[in-house]
């Protein structure tokens, strides 16, 4: 059917950036949101498989960032707020195949993560820190401030975990700005311990919905329809036009016009959207490059292990990336109604930037590579699983190269330029569920009061 409707505002792309945009946005404004697959959520998607129900992406999101709750609160959903179950959740670092619970006392112990020489070199950064300059790598940025006995075993994994990318590539200012942020004051040690004796500090906690995840979204899209405002599913957005101050937005599905336009794609189909009167900014989205990630979850017979996972869960040392595995979340301790009582559920993180190759190999050799790591890590050689969902994301986590700063400041300025347009999605400021949700209100409050 070629249809063709007005509103306010249309959104390309319907994941959590896009959703979240529309959502605040849809308060005042009348909103079309167009998205070219058949459900909405992009890469937030929960699988309901027998009694367990998977995250096949983010498992959750940090309670840090207000407009996470105001959100949740605009779609009436509060009661289905599910926070992780983080009583005990240690976090882990997988050394040698051994298990080693990282913490504050780390410092004050011996540890084979850490020499002594290296802790003394680490906390030097206390008394004295290098001046502020461009742009550097992360492992040029905290070499330069803690030494390099930081690096293989805390700096990789941490990067690894978060952005499945070493901390050579990765942009300092852009990828972690609050680091940066606090470096302006001098000492990054300093900061954090004021941080830690500021009483009205909250600590920041995992959560997520009662269905997983993908809730998050099915809700949105639920509030949005029953308010009156559409969402086009199955509809690709191909061109679009700008002329006598409206939007006309060429669909798979017919034409859309609207007085604002924000597109929340992912960087390429953003990139040829702009292309024909945009090329400059275009070509530079065009360039952001994406790290493939496998997301392999098992469940096992609690019975199984001689002592269960209990904690966050555990990321690998830069030696022992070797397989291609780069985490392992403890998902049923996280969530234990993820999954009956009895039973153990993980989520191997394989890949990233670190192993793209890894994801030439079958589903079948990914989850032989998951489950021999759990057989060496929690020392069970006859460990097999009840169940396995493997899930591929080609284009899984944006990558923050050296450069992308300079490309965020480009996007600010071409902001600037284009009133009635906003670019948005986890490729450009910011990758986790709250930053996407964070930057969809900014955007909303802009529209807001710029069309209404
Ligand atoms: C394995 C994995 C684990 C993660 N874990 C966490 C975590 O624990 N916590 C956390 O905070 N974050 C996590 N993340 C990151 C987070 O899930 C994503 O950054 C976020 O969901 C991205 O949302 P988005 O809306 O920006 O992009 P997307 O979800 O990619 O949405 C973009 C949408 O645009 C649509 N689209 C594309 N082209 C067009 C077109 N031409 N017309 C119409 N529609 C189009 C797409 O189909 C898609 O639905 C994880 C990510 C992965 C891959």
């Amino acid at each position: 059917m070629n249809r063709s409707e007005t509103v306010d505002l249309c959104v390309i792309g319907a994941g959590i950036s896009g959703l979240s945009l529309a959502a605040f946005a849809s308060q005042q404004l009348s909103v079309c949101v167009v998205e070219q697959k058949d459900r909405v959520g992009g890469i937030l998607q929960t699988k309901e498989l027998g009694e367990a129900l998977f995250d096949e992406a983010a498992n959750g999101w940090l309670d840090s960032e207000p407009s996470v709750e105001e959100l949740i609160n605009l779609m009436g959903a509060s009661s289905s707020i599910t926070p992780a179950n983080t009583e005990g959740a240690t976090r882990f670092l997988v050394k040698d195949q051994q298990l080693h619970p990282l913490s504050p006392k780390l410092l004050l112990r011996s540890t084979p993560l850490l020499s002594w020489w290296q802790k003394i070199r680490a906390l030097r950064e206390y008394f004295w820190s290098p001046a502020l300059k461009g742009e550097p790598s992360m492992a040029h940025f905290m070499r330069s401030r803690f030494g390099a006995g930081i690096i293989d075993n805390f700096l990789a994994p941490m990067c690894a975990g978060i952005y499945a990318d070493t901390p050579e590539s990765i942009s300092v200012r852009a990828a972690f700005p609050n680091l940066w942020e606090m470096a302006h004051s001098g000492s990054i040690i300093r900061q954090l311990l004021a941080r830690l004796k500021d009483k009205t500090r909250k600590t920041p906690h995992l959560t997520s919905m009662k269905h997983g995840t993908s809730q998050l979204c099915s809700d949105i899209a639920k509030h949005l329809t029953d308010h009156g405002h559409s969402i086009q599913t199955s509809t690709s957005a191909e061109r679009i036009v700008y002329e006598q101050d409206k939007w006309t937005i060429y669909t798979s599905n017919g034409v859309i016009k609207a007085k604002g336009l924000a597109i929340t794609t992912p960087a390429q189909p953003m990139a040829n959207l702009l292309s024909e009167h945009f090329p400059t900014i275009g070509k530079s989205l065009q360039e952001i490059e994406y790290a493939p990630v496998a997301v392999v979850m098992q469940t096992f017979p609690i019975e199984a292990f001689s002592t269960p996972p209990r904690g966050f869960g555990a990321l690998l040392s830069r030696s022992d990336q070797a397989s291609g595995l780069l985490g392992i979340l403890f998902s049923s301790h996280l969530y234990p109604n993820r999954c009956p009582q009895n039973v153990v559920m993980t989520r191997s993180i394989l890949g990233g930037a670190i192993a793209p190759s890894l994801l030439e190999q079958s589903d079948a050799d990914l989850e032989k590579v998951a489950l021999q790591a759990h057989r060496d890590i929690f020392q069970c050689p006859n460990l097999s699983p009840l169940q396995v969902h493997t899930v591929r994301w080609d284009k899984a986590i944006p990558r923050y190269q050296v450069g992308h700063w300079q490309r965020q400041q480009q996007c600010h300025q071409f902001h600037q330029s284009t009133p009635h347009l906003r670019l948005s999605g986890n490729h450009l400021f910011g990758v986790a569920v709250k930053d996407c949700i964070r930057i969809g209100k900014e955007h909303a409050i802009h529209f807001i009061s710029t069309l209404s």
